[in-house]
């Protein structure tokens, strides 16, 4: 029985890690140091442990990481005022805002405060741009291929739509309330998966050779599940994406890919005063 290759998100990682550290090398022998700060409110488990595995990535290309952490009670414009600070603060590249946010802080009115060339994840939400990578790496055509998207969010199905159109592939994008998911996948060479539903995709539903990629981060009896009923899927598919281990080691990457983009628009601004009226 043939099975799909398996894309080892890890391994991925690391070769495109030490691409990008030559990059940062570079930049730092002219004598400036890319760093990001981080924006997190309160303490939560799981945002903490995010942001200590951000900053093993960083450590490991050596880019500067400056955690902020703020009273789950602070204000609005308490918080608008800090984040203006890190604007202003030349030491500071990039930000990088963690969600979910509390209750009484409006998410789009503090994002709108961001500097836009500091918005590390305005430049390309990096869990999109994992999957898309992650798919690239395949070596495979993306041109003319037929994508479903499962999950339209702004964080990642919509974005990982935008980046599958760019490459024109003809992208469908499916939701909680599309009639026939089964149909759609069925007639897909590529799949994308961010739906947050444990094994949604079913593995009889792919179609052989095709490229499924799950972004979905589901706990089930204290394991993390994808959104692909994984076992099945990799008897059919052409290459398939683990979780863990595949998208979700690319996306620090991507942070690291977003902060050397933002450092060349801004040399460009620099350079051109106009480029960014
Ligand atoms: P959201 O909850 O914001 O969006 C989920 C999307 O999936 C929605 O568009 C929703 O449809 C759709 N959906 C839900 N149920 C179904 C269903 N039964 N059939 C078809 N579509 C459905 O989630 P996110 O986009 O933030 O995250 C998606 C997944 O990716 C989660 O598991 C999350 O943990 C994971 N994730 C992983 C990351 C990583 O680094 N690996 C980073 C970020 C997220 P509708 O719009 O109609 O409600």
């Amino acid at each position: 029985m043939r099975t799909a290759q398996i894309l080892n998100g890890r391994e991925i990682a690391e070769k495109m890690l030490a691409r990008l550290a030559k990059d940062l090398e570079a930049i730092q022998r002219s004598g400036q140091k890319l760093t990001l700060a981080t924006v997190q409110i309160g303490e939560s488990k799981d945002t903490v442990l995010y942001s200590q595995s951000i900053e093993r990535t960083f450590k490991k290309v050596n880019a500067g990481y400056l955690p902020k952490i703020y009273p789950e009670k602070i204000s609005q414009s308490d918080l608008q005022k800090e984040i203006l600070k890190l604007n202003r603060d030349p030491q500071v590249s990039a930000i990088l805002v963690f969600s979910p946010l509390p209750a009484h802080i409006q998410q789009a009115a503090l994002l709108s405060t961001l500097d836009v060339l500091k918005d590390v994840e305005r430049v390309v939400p990096p869990t999109a741009a994992a999957a898309v990578a992650l798919i690239e790496e395949t070596g495979a055509e993306i041109m003319g291929k037929e994508a479903v998207v499962v999950g339209r969010s702004n964080t990642v199905g919509r974005p990982a739509t935008m980046l599958l159109l760019d490459k024109r592939a003809t992208v469908t994008v499916c939701h909680s309330k599309t009639r026939n998911l089964r149909g759609h996948v069925e007639n897909a060479d590529i799949v994308i998966a961010a739906a947050g539903q444990p094994e949604l995709i079913k593995g009889e539903w792919i179609k052989p050779g095709a490229i499924v990629i799950d972004v979905g981060e589901n706990v089930v009896n204290g394991k993390l599940v994808g959104d692909v009923e994984f076992e099945k899927a990799k008897e059919r598919a052409g290459f398939i994406s683990p979780v863990p281990g595949g998208v979700g080691p690319l996306t620090h990457v991507m942070l690291i890919k977003n902060l050397l983009t933002l450092h060349k628009l801004k040399e460009t601004a620099i350079g051109n005063p106009r480029a960014f009226q």
